[in-house]
């Protein structure tokens, strides 16, 4: 949590010595706070003070990265309970489970299928994040095998599950470097499974079944080893469980600022579902509440696609919208024939109705407006899209000159608008379209001809 100028004031000399550049040591606390300037530029600050601010600085929820620098998943460092409070920064990362004692070829064409996997939505691609490798088999040489073979397929981050160091070493030395997460330290093989993290430079889960005091024991045993990354198991597996052991880690983490909770969560909802349906809607409400990573044991894009779409809607800032470029776009071939449609600049909108043109076979002009990335009628409604700017885009982007005829369809949303836009655009008849993007083939069909 950032700390206050006063707060890190309480940590300087008082001196005022100016040897840091500024006249006092108040001023100098107040650029630190605004991050203008680091607080090592203070020559006299004493090494105790100089940890106490960094700890006091450390985010309530640590930042873990798994993965090499091309393909990395980033999970932790979250700030508010609530997205609206202001933003969720890293969305937990979907990691598949293969299990080492599948046949090689099995597993490869597991692995394959779900490294392949990409949708577009709303201009972004959509990919699973990670693989996680079970040792099933209780056997080293096996687990390393298979890590070899899913790292033959896929070069994304990797979850390395085994209880046994020994067989944990084992893999590490095929997935490293590469910065898998070591899962898990238990009570009973902490210090191995610690000291492989640390030889090894890789972020350590920890598990338990027990309280939450259990969870916090070990976390302080593998902290004590130098150990920052970790991931914490608090052994919660089904819905009810699930939702308050992980709101009430987060709470503690971010409300009571208790360190020893403040690191991002490993779920497995595979393990309390019967069912891919069961299992999909335990992971969703992981998504929203609050894991940092999630391990499935199934892949199929019917599965996966609801999940990437739901994780996408809820780790997108609230204040700023997914936008597209104001522009001209033309989808398909236009001809100087074929429709001039307007739309607004909020990427989900512009994506819908661009997709239905594509979708109904008509090739046309779509004019983005620029409306700050929102979407028609919260931009009307915000006066961010009325006649004067769809007009000034109309000039602007100079449709006229890529078309003979002189009709424009503005959306059905704001149909209000004709009147002024006629007045705006004298020389062009307005059209109300549709109100739902959908039903743009069929207006056109029917009223507009080539
Ligand atoms: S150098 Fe340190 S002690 Fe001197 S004025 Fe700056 S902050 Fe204060």
């Amino acid at each position: 949590m950032a700390l206050t100028g006063i707060e890190i004031y309480k940590f300087l000399p008082k001196t005022n010595c100016k040897k840091c550049g500024f006249p006092t040591c108040l001023a100098f606390a107040m650029k630190v706070a605004q991050k203008t300037v680091n607080i090592t530029t203070c020559p006299d600050l004493s090494a105790e003070s100089r940890a106490a601010l960094e700890a006091a600085g450390r985010p309530p929820i640590q930042l873990v990265t798994l993965g090499s620098d091309s393909k990395k998943l980033e999970v932790g460092n979250e700030t508010v309970m609530f997205r609206h409070e202001k933003t969720f920064f890293h969305p937990p990362g979907l990691v598949l489970r293969v299990k080492d004692n599948a046949p090689a070829d099995s597993l490869q064409q597991q692995v394959q299928a779900a490294a392949e996997y990409k949708v577009e939505r709303v201009g972004r691609f959509l990919t699973m994040d990670g693989f996680a490798v079970e040792n099933t088999s209780k056997d080293a040489a096996t687990f390393a095998k298979a890590v070899e073979a899913v790292k033959s397929k896929s070069d994304l981050p990797l979850v390395l599950i085994s209880q046994d160091p020994a067989a944990m070493e084992a893999a590490l030395a095929k997935a490293t470097p590469g910065r898998p997460l070591i899962y898990a330290a238990n009570k009973d093989n902490w210090e191995k499974m610690a000291d492989l993290a640390v030889k090894n430079k890789c972020p350590l889960a920890v598990s338990s079944n027990g309280a939450l005091d259990d969870l916090t024991a070990l976390v302080d045993q593998v902290s004590k080893k130098g150990i920052e990354e970790i991931v914490l198991d608090p052994g919660a597996r089904d819905f009810g469980p699930s939702l308050s052991t992980l709101t009430q880690i987060r709470r503690l983490a971010l409300k009571k600022n208790f360190r020893p909770l403040g690191y991002p969560v490993i779920t497995f909802p595979g393990e309390a579902a019967a069912s891919l349906d069961t299992e999909a809607m335990l992971a969703a409400q992981q998504v929203a509440k609050y894991a940092g990573i999630i391990v499935l044991d199934h892949f199929s894009p019917a599965l996966v696609y609801p999940l990437l779409t739901m994780r996408l809607n809820i780790y997108t800032d609230p204040q700023k919208p997914i936008q597209v470029t104001p522009q001209i776009v033309q989808i398909g071939t236009p001809k100087a024939t074929s429709p001039v449609c307007i739309t607004t600049n909020f990427s989900l909108t512009y994506f819908a109705i661009a997709g239905e043109l594509e979708a109904a076979g008509w090739a046309a002009w779509l004019v983005v407006c620029d409306t700050e990335g929102l979407s028609v009628l919260t931009a009307w409604a915000a006066g961010k899209f009325d006649a004067e700017k769809i007009a000034k885009s109309v000039k602007n982007f100079k449709i006229a000159d890529n078309v003979s005829h002189r009709n424009v369809v503005i959306p059905g949303h704001v149909a209000v608008l004709r009147g002024e836009l006629e007045e705006e655009l004298p020389d062009w008849k307005i059209l109300v379209g549709p109100r739902e993007a959908v039903d743009v083939g069929g207006f056109l069909k029917q009223n507009w001809k080539n």
